[in-house]
Order: C-alpha cells, then structure tokens, then sequence
C-alpha cells in the first residue's frame, strides 16, 4: 500500500483556507510601505540631495561621494524604522530568480574589538566587489580575475523584506561586461528612448524623453505542499516528468473565470497585501484555463520597475503559498495535456508629454505618430523574428511552444482587421494622397479616423505569439518563469535599431528637398510593403501556418540550442552594437550561459526521470505483477486445467503487458544514460546542449509512454505517485 501518496491526499483534502486579516482598511494607508520611493525620499533626504538623484536617474550622471553617503544615511535611517538589520545590493544573475548576499550594518569604531556601531556608506551602496565567482558568465571571469561588481540602479527604487534592506543593482564583471538581465535592459531602455525621441521631435519639439512601458500578466499553478512533496519530480524540476492525464482536465472549460475557490483566494488577499506594501500594483486575479492555474497582473509601469516588481512578485508568491500550504508552480508546462504557464509582455512607448506612441489620436497628426511607431515595431519585429524568438526561448518553454495552447515556434504579429486596412490603404495610397496631407490634414486614407476607443474592440487572437491589442502589443510568448528583461532588451534594441534607421532614410529624403510628411510616407509605404511577412491574422496553431511561415522566409528552428544562435548572427551583433546594448563578447558568453543552462536542466531531468521509473515505476509494476502471478499460481492449483486456463485468461494477458512495458521502460532508461554520457564528453556547450536536445530529450516522452501505461493498469492501491486528479484537482 501507498500509505505517503494516501497520507498526502488525505491531508491535501482536509485542508481549509487560512483567514488573512487586511493591513489596513484602505490600500492607501499601507501601499508602498517597505519601499524607499520618491515620495519616501524627499522625507529621509534634503532637497538637494533628491536633485541629485533625479539628475542620476534622468541623465546618468554618476551621484558624487558626498551625496552618495546622505543618500545611504537617509535611507538606513528609514530602513531601521522598519526593523532592518541587514542590507544586500540585490541582483539578477543569468539563472533564474534574483540573488543576495547579506551584510549586517555593524561595524567596529576604533580597534577590532572595540565599540560597534551601525554604519552605511555611500561606498557601500553605490558599488560593491561580488565575492561571488560562481555565478554563470559564460567565460567572461575566467577563475583568476573573478572580480564581479554589483553597482546601484537609482532608477530602481530600494525595499526591505524582513531584516534586510535590498538595493536593486546592476552585476558586471571587472571588465565592465554585463553579467545580469539589468545592465542591457538599461541600456536597452535609454537606447529606445533616444531613437524615440528623435522621431517625435518631427513633430512636437516639447518631447524630451520617451519611456517603454511594461505590463506583465503572470501565470502559474497551485499544487498543495504534501502532494507536492511526495513527486520527486516537481520537487526537483518544477515539472511533472510522469503522470498519466485525469479522466477530466481543461475539456469543460469550467475552470477559466469559474468561482475561485477558498484556499486560494485567501492565498491571493494575501499575495496581494505584501504586493501592495512593496508598491506593486496588482489589479487582476483570476482562474486561468487548467485546473488549478491562476493569473495574476498588475497595472502597467515604466520597464525596468516593471521587471523589478516581476521578479519580486515571484518570489512573494513562493513565500505566501507557503503560508497556506501550497506550492506554486512558476514552471512553464507542469502537466502534459493541460495548458501551461505563460507570462504576457504587454509592451508600449510613451512621452514625458503623455502621448501612448502605440495609442491611436484624435487628429490625423498624432495617428500619423501612432502609425510611424506601429509600422516600426512591425518593421522591428518582421527583422528580427529570429533574435525575438530567441529572446524568449529555454529548455521550459520549449514544452508550452508550440503546443496547441501556446504561441508556436514562429514570431508573427497580429494587428486585428481595422489596423490591418489602414495599412493596406496607406501602402496603395498615391503620392498626392501623401502630400494632400501635408496641406489640408486631411486624408482619405484611414488614419485620420482611427478611433481611439479602438482598445478593446480589437479582435482578440489568442493564437498570436505577437498581438496589437489596442495601445500595446502583448508579447505573449514568455515562459512564466522567465525574466521579463531578457524579451525587452530585444524588443527595445530592435525598436530603437529601427527608429534609428527609419529617422535616418526621412532625413535623407528631406535632404533631398522631400517635405517632412512626404519623407515619411514614401519611407512608411516601403516598411508596409517589406514587413508583410511578419503579419499574420490566422490561427497561429495551424500546421498550414508553419508551412506559410516557411515560406515567408519566417525563422521556423524549433531546437532551443539552434534558436539562441540568433544572438551571434551578424544582425543581432550589429543592433546591440550600434544601440550601446551588449558587445559581441558579452553576447557570446551570454550563450554560453544559455546553452549551459539548457544541457544542465535536461541533465536533471533525465536523471529524475531514470530515478523514478528505477526506484517507483519498475518497482511497483512488478509487486503487482507478482501479485497476479500468484493469483495465477493459486488458480492453477485449485482448478482443473480446461477451468483453469479460462480462469486466468485476465491475468495471463495483464502479467504480459506489465512485463512488456518494464522491459521498454528499463531499456530506454538505460539507453538514455548512455546518451547522456556521450553527450557529457563534449566540451563545447553549444554541442553538447544540440546532443542533449537531439539524443537525450526524445528518450523522454518514449519513457513516460510506457510508466504512463502502467499507472493506467497497476492497482491504484499500490500507486505511489500522486496521480494528476489529485495534483490538479484538490485544493
Ligand atoms: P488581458 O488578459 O485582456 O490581456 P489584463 O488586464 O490581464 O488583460 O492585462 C493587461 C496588462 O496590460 C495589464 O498589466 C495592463 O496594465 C497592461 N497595459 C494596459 N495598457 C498598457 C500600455 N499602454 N502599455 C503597457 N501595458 C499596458
Ligand atoms: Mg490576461
């Protein structure tokens, strides 16, 4: 008997939700309590040193020492307020999640030995050495310089969780080559902003900035604790490598918008209550499509605050279901035959005069500024679809791409027909059309009638990996575990690499005596006709897509370890070049990285998968066998041959089936091992994460077929693994 899987399903389905208890009555009175922002600062710091900050984050410009210490002194005061002891400069390593070290804020005065006081320089916030030499760098700190240094990101504003005061930093190597997601997106952002600018000032000379904004909506699964506990495999993959589908999963679609149930709405208050002490504005929960998924997203905001407060959110989620008995599931495909986990990049522009770039107006003149941006992005996504695709590709999004739920392995973009039509008439639209413009403001090409509550009357595809949705795109390819940064970093090059160029063929056509809308209509009429392939209104799941795709000359590898070669191509180098992004080394190391990570996580999970299938699958399958063998033995014995070959006809055939899927299992077991180890001698990653990719992973889906099979005829009794009904259905 099973007792740890009954044991598991007994205590998961006792369990009632825990009662939280609002912080306050009003959001108002507590929002944002355990973050040093703006409106904090000008409290803890004199005006002159808030100056200096803004001057920091607006320009760039390195904080002086002497500012540096008052701005430390002010914010240790507020953060001993609040009870902390500690302080980490906190950061985003190449792997997943975020990391810290953390230091108390003691000191000794005088001798060693002496007086201790609580200190905090402007030293030790503004830089720090990382003594951390194990973080992935893909070759960048070579063992005898393994300096790396974390270093102040103002723009990002500082919080405390507990005891600990944690400082939002970038970490780059003694070299100054980046070895975290923050640097480049910095980059990234400040690259898009310039480009933007520029093109906006054709029109309103009062812009001077332009910010790309994030809205992320955040998937993921509710497992309970014990149950969670008793799957080897979720415990150390995050995913479920076995489990034979339930009788009922998704098919009813009663569990998208249905009722939340008790347990996880408690969870969710309570989520949403830290959320809200750290300033991030959650607005929206809901069921998502599977059992037991649910999504979360926040009010949008400027890109790199928005990515801070993904990854904090992530991690506040593991932290409260704890609280309430759950696991959560950041994984992007736990469970085969239901959908998975999926983050949606919801992406746009926008002015310091408070103009959405991506945001039909209400004169012809600002949806001439909607249309340039729109077109661009196209043109932006159409060039370079590959390095997108890229962008949010890893060995745990490959199971949801592609997959009849999620976006496939192709990057389109999906407009919606009225946006589509006015394209369509821009790109057949006569020279005077153009210049008809310049003088009346008038035209009859559409974009004088956009209406602005276009929003949510856009047709929704859901199948679109890239989808215009009224005043944004939505990037819904992300994995939900990923960082957020890794998608924008590319979409902000791209778009300031375009806008660069785009800024450039108008001024040479105004150059050559075109006037300013003519330039810009002669140069949008040609990205319309170039970026075609990249638009697509169909269903994106199709099988006809991907030949379509094929021959729009669309990037169709599906191999993880292939995709991240889009970094390297000469395109990708010349964009993050030219933008101030990333260098050609760090864009190697970066892949490096990428494929190391890639080899090591099918390097755990096909160790798991052999675990299991040895030490549970086989195991059981034969105690049972056993057990029908003996009950063929006992038949045998008691009955007359005639009686008792008809008797034990059932048995016979169960023994030979158990026995034909043992076999299959421990062959393929053992000659998955031995994949592994001859991919394990390759030296180099790129090599060695293609082997995996093609010899170890197919093993994977061959193996669960046939421990999937015995689940489906070994006594339930005898079962230790909790079944996917009880993973997905009690909460
Ligand atoms: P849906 O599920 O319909 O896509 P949600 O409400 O779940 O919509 O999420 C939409 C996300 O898009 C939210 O985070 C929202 O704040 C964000 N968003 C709305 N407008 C913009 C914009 N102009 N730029 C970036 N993000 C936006
Ligand atoms: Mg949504």
């Amino acid at each position: 008997m099973s007792h740890l899987r009954f044991n598991a399903v007994e205590a998961a389905f006792k369990r009632k939700a825990i009662p939280v208890v609002a912080p306050a009555k009003n959001v108002s009175d507590y929002y944002g309590k355990y973050v040093f922002s703006v409106s904090t600062m000008s409290r803890y710091l004199s005006a002159e040193v808030m100056d200096s900050i803004q001057n920091a984050v607006e320009r760039g410009v390195t904080l002086d020492s002497s500012i540096a210490d008052d701005v430390a002194a002010g914010m240790k005061r507020w953060a001993c307020e609040l009870g902390a002891t500690h302080y980490t400069h906190w950061f985003q390593p190449l792997t997943d999640g975020t990391a810290q070290k953390h230091d108390s804020f003691i000191e000794y005065v005088g001798m060693p030995g002496e007086n201790i006081i609580e200190n905090f320089s402007g030293k030790l916030l503004v830089q720090q050495e990382s003594d951390a030499s194990s973080f992935p760098n893909g070759g960048i700190r070579s063992t005898f310089e393994a300096r790396g240094y974390t270093a102040w990101d103002p723009s990002s504003p500082a919080f405390v969780i507990d005891d600990t005061l944690c400082i939002p930093t970038i970490f780059i190597s003694y070299t100054g080559d980046s070895l975290d997601f923050k640097a480049p997106l910095l980059r990234s952002i400040s690259a898009v902003n310039k480009a933007a600018t520029a093109v906006c000032q054709y029109f309103d000379t009062n812009v001077k900035k332009v910010f790309s904004y994030l809205g992320w909506e955040q998937e993921y699964f509710l497992v309970d604790e014990s149950l969670y506990a008793t799957r080897p495999d979720l415990l150390m993959t995050g995913r479920t490598l076995l489990g034979h589908e339930s009788a009922k999963n998704q098919q009813l679609e009663d569990h998208y918008f249905g009722s939340i149930p008790s347990r996880v709405t408690a969870f969710m208050q309570d989520l949403e209550y830290e959320a809200y002490r750290y300033g991030i504005p959650l607005k929206t929960r809901h069921n998502e499509v599977a059992p037991n998924q649910f999504e979360l997203a926040p009010i949008y905001g400027e890109t790199n605050l928005s990515v801070d407060q993904n990854l904090l959110i992530m991690w506040l989620m593991k932290r409260v279901a704890r609280r309430h008995s759950f696991r959560v599931l950041l994984h992007e495909k736990p469970f085969a035959g239901v959908n998975g986990s999926g983050k949606h990049n919801n992406w746009s522009l926008g002015t310091d005069t408070g103009v959405g770039l991506f945001t039909p107006g209400k004169t012809p003149e600002e949806n001439l500024v909607f249309i340039i941006f729109l077109v661009n992005a196209l043109m932006a996504v159409y060039k370079h679809n590959g390095l997108l695709k890229a962008s949010i590709s890893s060995a745990t999004n490959a199971h949801r791409l592609g997959a009849n739920e999620a976006p496939p392995a192709i990057i389109s973009a999906f407009l919606g027909k009225q946006i589509s039509d006015v394209l369509d008439k821009l790109e057949n639209s006569t020279e005077e059309e153009a210049i008809l413009l310049d003088e009346k403001k008038r035209l009859s090409l559409g974009i004088a009638h956009i209406p602005a509550v276009l929003l949510d009357n856009t047709d929704r595809n859901r199948t679109s990996p890239f989808a215009f949705t009224g005043n944004r795109f939505e990037f819904r390819a992300l994995g939900s575990s990923a960082n957020c940064s890794s998608a924008m970093i590319v979409l902000n090059t791209a778009m300031a690499a375009q806008l660069t160029d785009f800024k450039t063929e108008v001024d040479f056509k105004i150059d050559c005596g075109k006037s300013v809308n003519q330039a810009i209509f002669e140069v949008l009429k040609c990205y319309i006709k170039t970026s075609k392939p990249i638009r697509f209104e169909g269903n994106g799941y199709s099988d006809e897509w991907k030949e379509e795709a094929m021959r729009r000359g669309l990037d169709c590898e599906d191999s993880v370890p292939k995709i991240f070669k889009s970094y390297t191509s000469a395109e990708s180098v010349k964009i993050f070049k030219d933008m101030g992004v990333m260098s050609k080394t760090e864009l190697k190391a970066r892949n490096e990285v990428k494929w190391e990570i890639y080899t090591k996580k099918l390097q755990i999970e096909a160790r798991v998968l052999g675990d299991l299938v040895l030490s549970h699958v086989i195991p059981v399958a034969t105690r049972y066998q056993s057990l029908l063998l003996d009950n063929l033995y006992k038949i045998k014995q008691i009955y007359s041959e005639e009686k008792s070959s008809e008797l034990s006809l059932m048995d016979g055939a169960l023994v030979e089936e158990i026995t034909g899927h043992v076999i299959a299992l421990k062959r393929n077991v053992d000659e998955m091992v031995e994949a592994r180890k001859v991919a394990n001698r390759l030296e180099n990653a790129y090599d060695k994460a293609v082997c995996y990719h093609d010899t170890v992973l197919p093993y994977f889906e061959i193996i669960r077929y046939h421990a999937d099979h015995l689940e489906l005829i070994v006594d339930d009794e005898m079962w230790s693994l909790p079944k996917y009904r009880e993973l997905l259905f009690i909460r």
